[in-house]
């Protein structure tokens, strides 16, 4: 989900969708394109996306990071991005494409259950967002001239994306911050920022901090929150970037406050 500029919505590709506008489309098997648009992406991998990966091949976060991804500056933002990696072969192919068929498709990530719609983000100047839509098929994919037909809202129950938007989307608001360096002198990779990469991208790790560093000492986070992310990746995910929040931007949460 990009961060958009409201004043140049009308330069990027594509039909925005209004909430009631439909489009038509259907992805089968026995289409000709069937598995063409797995190939030579720049796939871009949200938190909740790793973190369902990850469980999908049975790897650690940290594993499947140093694995598949390439960590990368997208313009206007201080804070990496996790490109998926495609493989070395000729048509680059996407790791998960098994004859033809995606091999994770249960946790396929939000910009492939989403595909052929694109969702942006707008943020306002009190930090409010508002999401917009595009419908983006590229020009070989035959499912845009099938008859079924659907909006963004029935599209994204019929891909079971509920809550990879609404993840994406907090993870969107949090980007957001991002357009102002935070870090001072220290760049994009130093201290500060590698524990914010570790809170959110590498779940595993921070999960292991909390309960083994001084962080409880440190921080007031509420009983439920602590018994809830020993088990609950979505809840940890949540105390991730509420932390980042915090540490960064000095904004307490109901999850975590400074003690
Ligand atoms: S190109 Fe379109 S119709 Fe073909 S497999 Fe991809 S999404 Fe489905
Ligand atoms: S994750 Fe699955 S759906 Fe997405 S590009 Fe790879 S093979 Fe295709």
């Amino acid at each position: 989900m990009k961060i958009l500029d409201p004043e140049r919505m009308d330069e990027l590709p594509g039909r925005r969708l209004g909430p009631d506008e439909s489009f038509c489309f259907e992805c089968r098997p026995d289409l000709e394109c069937f598995g063409q648009c797995c190939r030579n992406l720049n796939l871009f991998l949200y938190p909740y996306d790793v973190l369902r990966l990850r469980k999908n091949l049975g790897m650690t976060s940290g594993q499947f990071v140093d694995r598949h991804t390439h960590a990368v500056l997208r313009p206007g933002s201080h804070f990496p991005d996790l490109l998926l990696g495609m493989e070395e072969n000729e048509e680059k192919t996407c790791p998960f494409l098994g004859r033809g068929l995606c091999r994770v498709y249960a946790d396929r990530p939000d910009a492939c259950r989403t595909f052929p719609v694109e969702l942006g983000l707008i943020t306002g100047p009190e930090g409010e967002a508002g999401q917009v839509a595009f419908f983006r098929p590229p020009d070989f994919c035959q499912g845009k001239d099938q008859e079924r037909t659907f909006t963004v809202e029935t599209w994204e129950k019929d891909q079971n994306a509920l809550v990879h938007h609404r993840m994406t989307a907090q993870w969107g608001r949090l980007m957001a911050h991002f357009s102002v360096d935070p870090w001072g002198g220290e760049g994009p990779s130093g201290p500060r920022a590698r524990m914010a990469f570790m809170a959110t991208y590498n779940l595993d790790e921070f999960r292991r901090f909390v309960r083994e560093s001084s962080f409880l000492k440190r921080h007031d986070v509420p009983r439920d929150v602590v018994k809830k992310i020993r088990t609950d990746d979505l809840e940890l995910l949540g105390l991730g970037m509420d932390w980042v929040r915090l540490f960064l931007w000095g904004i307490p949460s109901r999850r975590v406050r400074p003690r």
